[in-house]
């Protein structure tokens, strides 16, 4: 196991469940993780008001998830192809990442990207000439609009992508620091991507996010001089929703920091 290899110790997810008919609006536990960590665990439902109904509705709607996520998961270990779930708010600079990391992972490195947004093609678009496969999901497309990507609307892609011929696939989530952290769409890494431009307290106010990732990379270092962002409150608030994430100070526009960011894709793809 390498040095960047690290799990998110925190398992107990609140789901607020939600299909391709809309949201339901309580929050109510369930299981679902990219890594198998903890799958199946539910989360506490007192305080919730959970009608039988209800419960069985959501217990199906996540429990099929689960399924397909896991189906996802074995299609890429059978392809041999390491999938990353790209998660965080949006603005926070998932496509500006992954456009520096395909301009300067080596050729050696086939990467392919689930490009997911509600509307438009444009983050597609900013990805597009670097020689990776891209396969465009718009939820608005047949998925209800969803804020989230899940386990079914990857599988919808997956016959867009030559995974034979992929070693990285990189699943740029819907950006929305609540929903994405709470559907396994079957990766095998979950990350995510915040802003200094976010404010120090959003651990605290999004848990379910910062604990369900293994890596947050801390980005548009080079804002620091201009803004009163505190980094150390913000580094200690993280740890005390995940102590276990390892955490990587970056910049996508001066490209400080990001060849850790490269060496840790290179740990978590030697499987
Ligand atoms: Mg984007």
């Amino acid at each position: 196991m390498g040095r960047f290899h690290k799990h998110p110790d925190g398992t107990e997810h609140e789901h607020h469940g939600a299909d391709n008919q809309g949201h339901l609006e309580d929050q109510v536990g369930a299981g679902g993780h990219e890594d198998q960590v903890g799958a199946g665990d539910h989360g506490d439902m007192s305080g919730y008001q959970t009608g039988p109904e209800r419960v069985v509705v959501l217990e199906r709607i996540f429990g099929e998830n689960d399924r397909l996520a896991a189906a996802n998961r074995s299609t890429f270990d059978a392809a041999g192809v390491t999938a990353i779930n790209m998660m965080s708010s949006p603005g926070a600079g998932k496509t500006a990442i992954l456009r520096q990391t395909l301009a300067c992972l080596p050729d050696t490195t086939r990467v392919a990207i689930i490009e997911g947004d509600i509307e438009t093609s444009l983050d597609a678009d900013r990805l597009a000439g670097y020689g990776a496969q891209i396969a465009l999901l718009n939820t608005a497309n047949g998925f209800g609009g969803e804020c989230h990507l899940d386990a079914p609307m990857v599988a919808s892609a997956l016959p867009r992508l030559d995974l034979a011929t992929v070693d990285l696939l990189f699943i740029e989530n819907v950006g929305n620091l609540v929903c994405p952290a709470e559907f396994d769409v079957g990766a095998h890494h979950r990350v995510m991507v915040y802003s200094i431009t976010e404010g120090e307290e959003k651990p605290l106010k999004y848990p379910v996010m910062f604990r369900s990732v293994e890596l947050v990379l801390v980005n548009k270092l080079d804002l620091l001089p201009h803004l009163d962002f505190d980094l150390p409150l913000f580094l200690r608030n993280l740890a005390s929703i995940n102590p276990a994430a390892t955490v990587l100070q970056v910049s996508a526009r001066s490209t400080e920091g990001l060849d850790l960011w490269y060496d840790w894709l290179a740990e978590v793809g030697q499987r």
